[in-house]
């Protein structure tokens, strides 16, 4: 009833304004006395990361260069909530335009681990997934990019989907790589995240790249007995990473995947920043045309100044088009190792939340031909991205799901990723290692 919904309400605004993590860029106080239609998800409180328009407030982005622009209409994936019922409390932190592994580029300053403050909730979006984790909100939406939900979603013990490129419309998403930023869900379980993901999935005239792809219902698919065939990637990680991630290889019944190697997803990793920092230099340039906007951040900065350099006539050695030529390969590759599996499982990233302010780990991942090249350029984080990154160059759906700790007591995330449009198998695959 009306009544509880705006209990409901009140209490998670009280804990977004009294949490410590410093989750949110913006708690919006009419959500504790708000008509909202019937649905499914009456009452239900969401937290928006900060690049998602929500109608008549600014998407900051993390970013002081958006300035007080304030968006005209809800994004697709907010208008989809709020239609069937979900009560949207506010926006989420996260790194400046999506650009980071950690939250520490967010120029309205870092989000907290809920579990130990002095760590690192994940990036870009920390704010979304340190919410759920922390129980301010059961559900939250994010973008993700090369890993942006994926990753807070693994370090904050929390379920996370990237769905395909495609199946849910990026309209009122602030653009970073337009080729393969994705909206998302965060939720507590796979159950909750896949009907969350069922509500905003479909197509939308209003993005030319969305999917006319018909969304099947997540929810009745998950109970659907199958024998969904997992092929398991080997790589180099942490011990406590490892063996988490064998136990849940051994859950599954997983085969070993030697079509893809570690360095397969370096070059990916790679390939993905270069065109990455390329999309970023020409999507990020509107903001400095006619406003005396605030500058970027020293990471966003630099980014765009590298996508600057690659576009340039004298470019650095073709990289954009190598990195061009290794998406396509990449997605055949994938395509083809997934015409004999039905979805792939591999860790999330190497390690478990790093401390806040934690030193650059690029140089021992930095391998791959093209990241050689690009070593000098490479984010400083560059090597949380490895494992998530060869997923978004190809399109493909992927998601966390929590699975075991480290011996510190850290959530631990196993990686899921699935054919093209099968985010159901991807689900299904995920909800029995719950
Ligand atoms: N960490 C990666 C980057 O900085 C991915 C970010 C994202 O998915 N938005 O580009």
């Amino acid at each position: 009833g009306e009544r509880t919904c705006l209990a409901v309400a009140e209490e998670a605004v009280r804990r977004a304004r009294t949490s410590k993590l410093n989750a949110f860029a913006r708690v919006d106080a009419t959500a504790t006395n708000r008509k909202l239609p019937d649905g499914p998800l009456r009452g239900v409180p969401v937290a928006v990361k900060d690049s998602i328009c929500i109608k008549d407030e600014t998407p900051t982005a993390g970013s002081r260069a958006v300035g007080s622009w304030k968006a005209r209409e809800d994004a697709f994936a907010v208008a989809r909530l709020r239609e069937a019922g979900a009560n949207v409390i506010g926006s989420t932190n996260c790194d400046e335009f999506g650009m980071g592994s950690t939250g520490e580029t967010c120029q309205r300053g870092f989000t907290r681990h809920p579990l130990d403050l002095r760590r690192a909730p994940g990036g870009s979006s920390s704010g979304s997934a340190a919410a759920v984790a922390s129980s301010i909100v059961p559900l939250a939406l994010g973008s993700d990019t090369g890993g942006s939900i994926r990753l807070p979603a693994a370090w904050c013990g929390v379920v996370g989907v990237k769905p395909t490129y495609g199946r849910v419309s990026r309209r009122g998403l602030l653009a970073y790589c337009s080729s393969t930023d994705c909206v998302g869900v965060f939720a507590r379980s796979v159950e909750d995240a896949a009907f969350a993901l069922g509500l905003i999935a479909g197509h939308d005239d209003g993005d030319a790249t969305s999917s006319q792809e018909c969304v099947p219902d997540y929810l009745s698919m998950l109970s659907i007995p199958t024998n969904d065939r997992v092929a398991s990637i080997n790589v180099e990680v942490d011990d406590d990473i490892e063996s988490v991630v064998a136990g849940a290889s051994n859950a599954l019944k997983a085969d070993q995947c030697d079509a893809l190697s570690p360095q397969f997803l370096r070059d990916c990793a790679a390939a993905y920043h270069v065109l990455a920092a390329a999309e970023a230099h020409s999507n990020l340039a509107r903001y400095h045309v006619n406003h005396e906007n605030p500058p970027f951040g020293a990471e966003v900065t630099r980014r765009v100044a590298l996508g600057k350099r690659l576009l340039g006539e004298r470019h650095a050695e073709g990289l954009y088009e190598r990195a061009v030529d290794v998406r396509a390969q990449a997605r055949a590759r994938l395509d083809d190792v997934l015409s004999s599996v039905d979805v792939l499982m591999l860790p999330v990233a190497p390690t478990a939340a790093p401390k806040l302010n934690a030193p650059s780990v690029i140089t021992k991942e930095a391998r791959g031909s093209l990241a050689r090249d690009l070593r000098d350029d490479l984010p400083r984080d560059y090597a949380n991205d490895f494992l998530t990154a060869f997923a978004s160059l190809a399109g493909l759906p992927a998601l966390s799901v929590p699975f075991g700790r480290t011996s510190g007591g850290l959530p631990v995330g196993v990686q899921v990723v699935g054919k093209a449009f099968d985010e159901a198998a991807v689900l299904r695959t995920a909800r029995r290692l719950e």
